[in-house]
């Protein structure tokens, strides 16, 4: 039997532990060393921090397998998943480590023995590269690993081949440890014709391990300098080696994908691979369906096999049964298949993805993830003909695949479907209305477009891919694909430009936009964190368009005046621009806003008193109202800080705005916060405002930032370097607490947490799938916030005339008599109907004669269900009610019984009324009366019996 994927990852990691390295499981996708990179999307990710001298860990040999995600950032393969066999958005990386220890000779005679050994490959088929040096860098070939190449292991000579050093120099970053790679490829032509292939991205030769030997350390200086304590880092696509060992040609053909396949294979009437192989890019290229050492049309046969494996070679015996699978002759250019490798990749991104923590979202992370699904989705349906939500229907195989090895996709299942699905739902339902504008435009297009902005294709216009975008929710790089797959261009310049002007219809359109062209001068902000007065020099305004540097603004007139200088702060990272005032002798400018312009800063607003003159020494002082501004900023933090303690490390800033006077903070959470929750996460804060800890700011090179413990930063905004970090808490003062929070701001902040007063969350609502919307007071607005709650109490008790603690009771019982009420007022016949059971029960001529009890709230009601019980055939009647201290009496009798003469309702009554202490009277056929003795009823029901009786005779 050919090995499953599951026991290819254990003879791995088994064969490095027998060889004293350390499991280590394998890293969350969401980085949390480094919160700038999108996803870990390499093994090593998890270990930077021993590379770079940082930490130590217990060990000095590692192995494992690295959750990877390479859909974003540096590593982008997104674009080519499904068009080739071989690349992943997901992908599983192997790996084996030495920090300090062990170096080049083990490494690679280990690599070696496994592939060769433990595994059998074919070494005619094995490729390796070593580093040829680079003259630039003054750095020499990789001589050794050339040499260890040939002497620890028993490769062909002519099979070592030299590398660049885009190919085989690895570096971390711009500085820090890199050192030559060794890369391992695999030839898999049938004839093992494949040398000139390596490192040509031909699919039939393909990279499957990479060697990395740091040994070096780049300087700020970019000069490299041999690193003392050196160490190995080496990746293998997991995916790869799994085809390269079950003998397929494609990754998609192993036991990890082929049940997806299958299970999508039950969604649509397509079949994968369903296109004879002879039509196959891939296998007509290997030939793999004439092979000559395996059974016709067995695959592995195109890779031979090694005598040095008893089980077949490439664990896939010609004879293992492994048949020349449709799955591994999948069409490369057939749409049909495209879209099932799509769909399979993308299933298991999601699927890891959401269990790590990242959900889809407009922004960052979550917008790549939206992307994934969107593409997966869009191929579904478009190419596959699938209705309804289908990813979600994938979850469940993947996790039955993957579950195994990474447990908390079992644990996270629920969760990862609801996530899936509920994002599916919503994106399907503008889909089929974007794909069917598309294809009108798209046609039109075909038949009489204009020729693409290079003039190179016909081109799909502006408008229209902002529509889509706008309407539809297509990114435009989704609209890009769609157009490239049908031969067309889109407009980008009309795009943006669609964009710009709707942004100025939706009124971000502000007075001063222009001034972003209009290259401002520099304003100089150092003051801004200060914010104490400041003098300054007019250096001009925006007006109309322009740069104004010439004339004088006089009063009424708005403009936006640029400074050489100020304390205000622009509006940045969420916090709103400052409003203040500009004053000179005899004037006065109100500034109402102010916000970034290129390099310069505007300050929006127009003059009160006097006029404006160019050149203009002008006093600054910034709105005191900035310091509610600071509390909500400094509360902003402490609120992110406490909704991951309290919600998970899922949460995640989705967006916020920081104003005077109020602080809103949007951010990743799948579902409602509880009250519970909430309280929790302000009893959190507030008791950090309480400890009144000090909050500091430290600025520092961006690669060094990244590694404060716990530090968080907004994905995808751009920071500078060096950046602003914002610490609360910490160490820094005696006696104090461990820092709580850390995060990359340029805002400007308290000094205390003291000084916010107070935090109060005022609503929690959902704005996004996924994101969640948090409303909060600092300062005096959050205590008036309390004191009006208070106020409200107050009033409501007064208007219950109880107690403000005995409110919620009163309401309380209040709701249960109004639905007493209501209840018996709306259904008096039918409650009756119920209750209605006749004591004594007589027989005349005409029909039954009937005493009882009928509790019903008035004389009318009992009345009415007297009329009822006669129409139902009842020839005389006498009913009582008793309640509140009184009684009432109804007696009724039918035409035709008064007509026997034997009785009449007013005689009934009469003869009872006293009983009760009352009195009544009425007519023949129906009677009333009242009295005042409740406890006489039954008395009276019992006289009215006997009276009926005796009647009746
Ligand atoms: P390639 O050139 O094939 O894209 P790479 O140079 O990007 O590979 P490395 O960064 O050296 O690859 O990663 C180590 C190993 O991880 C590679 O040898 C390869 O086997 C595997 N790998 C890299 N990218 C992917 C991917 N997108 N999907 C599956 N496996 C991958
Ligand atoms: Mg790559």
């Amino acid at each position: 039997m050919a090995r499953s994927c599951n026991d290819i990852r254990d003879e791995f990691i088994d064969f490095f532990v027998e060889r004293g390295h350390s499991f280590v499981p394998s890293s969350p996708l969401l980085p949390a060393e480094d919160p700038t990179l999108l996803f870990t999307n390499a093994g090593m990710n998890q270990f930077k921090d021993i590379f770079l001298g940082l930490v130590r860990r217990d060990y000095v040999r590692a192995v494992n397998s690295q959750k990877c995600i390479r859909a974003g950032g540096k590593h982008n393969d997104l674009e080519d998943v499904g068009h080739d066999t071989y690349h992943h958005t997901f992908f599983e990386m192997l790996g084996n480590w030495s920090f300090g220890d062990y170096f080049k000779a083990e490494a690679i005679a280990w690599a070696w023995e496994l592939l060769t050994k433990v595994w059998g490959l074919d070494k005619s088929r094995l490729y390796v590269t070593v580093f040829q040096g680079d003259a630039a860098e003054g750095l020499a070939a990789d001589d050794e690993t050339d040499g260890l190449w040939r002497t620890a292991t028993d490769i062909e000579a002519s099979h070592i081949l030299r590398g660049n050093k885009k190919d085989n120099f690895w570096e971390m970053g711009e500085t820090g440890p890199c050192g030559p790679c060794s890369e391992i490829h695999i030839d898999m032509t049938p004839d093992k014709s494949g040398r000139s292939l390596v490192n040509a991205g031909d699919a039939r030769v393909i990279e499957i391990w990479n060697l990395v030997f740091m040994q070096y350390s780049r300087g700020a200086d970019g000069k490299l300098t041999p690193l003392p304590a050196r160490h190995v880092d080496t990746g293998m696509g997991f995916e790869r080696i799994c085809m390269v060992l079950q003998g397929k040609h494609s990754n998609y053909a192993t036991d990890l994908f082929v049940p997806i396949i299958e299970k999508i294979e039950t969604l649509t009437d397509h079949r994968y691979g369903a296109r004879p192989s002879a039509a196959n890019a891939q296998c007509s290229n290997t030939q793999c369906s004439t092979g000559t050492a395996g059974a016709a049309g067995d695959p592995s046969g195109c890779l031979g096999t090694s005598k040095a494996d008893p089980s077949g070679g490439l664990g896939a015996s010609p004879s293992s049964g492994l048949r020349a699978s449709r799955f591994d002759a999948a069409d490369m250019d057939n749409i049909t298949d495209v879209a099932f490798r799509v769909i399979a990749d993308h299933a298991r991104t999601l699927t890891f993805a959401i269990a790590d923590g990242v959900l889809p979202s407009n922004e960052g992370r979550g917008y790549v993830l939206r992307r994934i699904l969107r593409r997966a989705c869009r191929y579904g349906r478009q190419y596959l003909n699938i209705d309804g939500p289908f990813i979600v229907k994938l979850v469940d195989t993947v996790v039955g695949l993957m579950g195994g090895a990474f447990g908390e996709l079992c644990s996270r299942r629920d969760y990862i479907a609801e996530t899936i699905g509920e994002e599916e739902v919503s994106f399907g339902r503008t889909l089929d209305r974007g794909i069917d504008l598309f294809q009108k435009q798209a046609d039109k297009v075909r038949a009489a477009g204009p020729k693409g902005p290079q003039g190179t294709g016909k081109c799909l216009g502006g408008e229209v891919a902002f529509d889509l975008y706008a309407t539809y929710g297509f990114p435009v790089d989704l609209t890009q694909i769609m157009a490239a797959e049908a031969g067309l261009e889109v407009d980008m310049a009309g795009y943006e430009k669609a964009m710009a002007e709707h942004r100025e219809l939706s009124g971000a359109g502000k007075a001063f936009q222009a001034a972003e062209i209009l290259d401002l001068p520099a304003t100089d902000d150092s003051a801004k964190y200060a914010a104490a007065e400041i003098d300054a020099k007019v250096l001009g305004w925006v007006l109309g368009g322009a740069f104004i540097t010439r004339g004088l603004l006089q009063a009424g007139q708005g403009a936006a005046v640029v400074l050489d200088r100020t304390n205000f702060y622009a509006e940045q990272g969420g916090q709103v621009g400052d409003c203040g005032a500009m004053q000179w002798p005899g004037g006065r400018y109100a500034v109402t806003d102010t916000q970034l312009a290129g390099s310069g800063i505007v300050h929006v607003g127009s003059v009160e008193a006097g006029s404006l003159a160019i050149g203009q020494a002008v006093t600054l002082t910034v709105d005191p109202r900035r310091m509610d501004t600071m509390r909500n900023h400094t509360g902003t933090h402490l609120l992110n800080w406490a909704l991951r303690e309290v919600l998970g490390e899922h949460v995640n800033q989705a967006g916020s705005v920081v104003a005077p006077d109020r602080l809103r903070f949007d951010f990743s959470h799948n579902q409602a916060v509880t009250h519970e929750q909430l309280a929790q996460v302000e009893r959190m804060v507030n008791e950090r405002i309480l400890a009144d800890e000090p909050v500091t700011h430290r600025v520092m090179p961006l690669a060094e930032a990244k590694k404060v413990p716990g530090v968080r930063a907004v994905f995808g905004e751009k920071y500078p370097d060096p950046v602003r970090v914002i610490t609360i808490g910490g160490p820094s003062r005696p006696g104090g607490a461990s820092a709580c929070s850390a995060e990359f701001c340029g805002g400007t902040h308290l000094k205390h947490t003291g000084q916010i007063a107070a935090l109060k969350i005022i609503s929690e609502e959902s704005v996004a799938k996924g994101v969640r919307r948090i409303t909060a007071l600092t300062g005096r607005a959050a205590i008036e916030h309390m004191l009006g709650a208070d106020e409200l109490l107050r009033t409501a008790a007064g208007l219950l005339r109880t107690k403000p603690e005995e409110v919620p009771a009163r309401i309380e019982a209040m709701a249960k008599e109004i639905k007493d009420l209501r209840k018996a007022g709306k259904a008096p016949a039918a409650a009756a109907a119920k209750e209605f059971a006749p004591e004594v029960a007589l027989s005349s001529p005409v029909g039954p004669v009937m005493v009882g009890r009928m509790d019903l709230p008035d004389a009318n009601a009992m009345r009415a269900e007297c009329d009822r019980q006669r129409q139902k055939g009842a020839a005389g009647l006498f009913v009582g009610a008793a309640g509140d201290g009184k009684v009432m009496l109804v007696a009724m009798v039918s035409d035709e019984l008064v007509a026997t003469g034997k009785m009449t309702a007013d005689q009934w009554i009469k003869a009872v009324a006293p009983i009760v202490g009352g009195g009544g009277g009425g007519r023949g056929t129906l009677a009333q009366a009242g009295g005042k003795n409740p406890e006489k009823l039954t008395e009276a029901l019992a006289a009215a019996g006997k009276w009926a009786a005796k009647a009746l005779g």
